[in-house]
């Protein structure tokens, strides 16, 4: 009897659990990916840098599979309808897939194997994108973890080589099932889609490459990661979200490195799973705070609030750090962990506005956006989530310019109107008198906009809006 795989989040001919289950179990295997209209759908544009990563990296899991005999189908509908009616189509008897975590992914998993069930069809799920997932890495007492450390411990004392095993695959592929006739990868176009400027070479290969690059910097992870103009983070983020490297492969090979930098950053990697479990067992953080009692913060709503938000959005803050970050996100897709940081701080600190609209804009924008981790790090950087920044302690945005990005390399990167200014005014560059602005070019309020709030009187504002709530500290 013959089987079909759904792949989703896990773009890979390798070590993927799901397909070997499948390929092991049955002699005929069909590989199908669904382009979900539920998801696309609700896309902000129909030029969406995901979408592009996504169908340029089925392109290639299509001819790797294919120069396996194999080959992928892909369609355009609701999964919850093309799964079973796919299922039925080509008669399989169980579908196989990898388990999501996220609230609305595991609803609609529930309803396609409920349709399948409705068919007589066995819908198999495994764990695949983490090493540890819901129930398995828990306290004593047998709850979830809240603070990041113990779980990290905890994590570091279970793990077992057979933990980060690969998944066989190629021994088992002479029963991937021939391509159907006529098949081949949608293109953006018949999707309703278009290309976009992709900075992120998309696919199997390109997350090798990527690897390959970070491994021999890896030991100096530690030192670089927090400066976002030096190459110092692996900028994998894109390709863990769509499974085109191993989470297996990344955590043995850093496991065996060892050292300051690879522990380092297995210790994101740990990160990442604890966000992940975080949402499966708090699925209401999606639209709370973690902490209830932080639901009760007052935001800062009307159209002053709504006007900030926008200059926010459009990285024209006046404060350097913050729009230069804002920018390469909008630009590029990405931003650096150390700016998410500054600037989620920054539009909830200093411009007292509620996480969930930054969040949303994140959401929007980043290349490797991702439930788990955006909603982790908006409420870490708001103090309204688990073991997050103190709500009494709030970035600087000018320190932690002159602190991160000290010469300015990263902000005249992407404010290319403040190339002029010298490396020690560019974090503030309304501290420059009238008459040198006009020397370097650059006149506050006309070549580049003055700070909208002042921070010291923002952080008092802040730390009564905490106070008002009356959290424990
Ligand atoms: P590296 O430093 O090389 O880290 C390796 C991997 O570890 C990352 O690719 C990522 O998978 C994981 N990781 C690292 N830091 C974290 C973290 N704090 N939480 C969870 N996983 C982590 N990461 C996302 O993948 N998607 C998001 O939508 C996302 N939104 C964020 C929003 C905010 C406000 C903050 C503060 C952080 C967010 N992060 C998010 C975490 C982090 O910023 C990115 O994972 C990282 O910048 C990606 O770059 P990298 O791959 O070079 O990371």
């Amino acid at each position: 009897p013959a089987a079909l795989v759904w792949f989703r989040r896990d773009l890979r001919d390798f070590d993927h659990a799901a397909l070997s289950h499948a390929l092991q179990a049955h002699r005929r295997v069909f590989c199908a990916f669904i382009f979900d209209t539920d998801i696309l759908d609700a896309l902000p544009s129909r030029q969406d840098r995901r979408v592009d990563f996504i169908q340029a990296s089925l392109v290639e899991l299509d001819a790797r599979l294919r120069e396996n005999g194999g080959g992928l189908i892909v369609r355009l509908g609701r999964a919850v309808d093309e799964i079973p009616r796919l299922a039925t189509e080509l008669k399989v008897v169980s579908v196989f897939t990898n388990h999501d975590y996220e609230p609305a992914a595991m609803a609609r998993d529930a309803a396609v194997a409920a349709a399948l069930k409705d068919c007589g069809i066995v819908f198999r799920s495994f764990k695949d994108q983490v090493i540890f997932e819901r129930r398995e890495v828990l306290t004593l007492s047998h709850k979830p973890f809240g603070v990041f450390t113990p779980y990290k411990n905890a994590w570091l004392k279970k793990l077992r080589e057979r933990d980060y095993a690969s998944w066989p695959v190629a021994e088992f592929a002479t029963n991937l099932a021939p391509p159907l006739e006529g098949a081949s990868v949608l293109s953006l176009q018949s999707i309703g889609f278009e290309k976009t400027d992709l900075r992120v070479s998309p696919g199997m290969s390109a997350g090798e490459d990527l690897w390959e690059d970070f491994s021999g910097r890896i030991n100096h992870y530690q030192a670089a990661r927090d400066f976002p103009a030096v190459k110092g983070v692996s900028y994998l983020s894109t390709h863990l979200r769509f499974g085109t490297v191993s989470i297996r492969e990344l955590v043995r090979q850093a496991h065996a490195r060892g050292g300051a930098g690879a522990e380092t950053w297995l210790s994101e990697l740990i990160w990442r799973e604890f966000y992940q479990q975080l949402l499966y067992h708090h699925p209401q953080v999606v639209d709370h705070a973690y902490k209830p009692e932080f639901d009760a913060i007052r935001w800062e709503e009307g159209t002053e609030a709504d006007e900030r938000f926008a200059a926010w959005c459009a990285g024209r803050t006046g404060y350097p750090l913050v729009d230069a970050a804002q920018r390469q996100l909008v630009q590029t897709g990405f931003m650096h962990n150390r700016l998410r940081m500054v600037s989620a701080s920054f539009l909830t600190k200093d411009l007292g506005i509620d996480w969930r609209r930054g969040e949303r804009f994140f959401a929007d924008w980043l290349l490797d956006y991702d439930l788990a981790a955006n909603n982790g790090g908006w409420q870490w950087a708001a103090s309204t989530g688990c073991d997050a920044q103190p709500w009494f302690r709030i970035f600087n945005p000018v320190t932690q310019s002159e602190r991160f990005d000290p010469q300015g390399k990263f902000i005249r990167r992407y404010l290319p109107e403040l190339a002029a200014l010298p490396d020690k005014l560019i974090h503030a560059p309304w501290k420059l008198k009238p008459a040198e602005q006009a020397a370097v070019g650059c006149v506050i309020g006309r070549d580049t906009p003055a700070p909208i709030v002042d921070h010291a009187a923002a952080r008092e504002k802040t730390l009564l809006r905490f106070k008002a709530i009356k959290p424990v500290v």
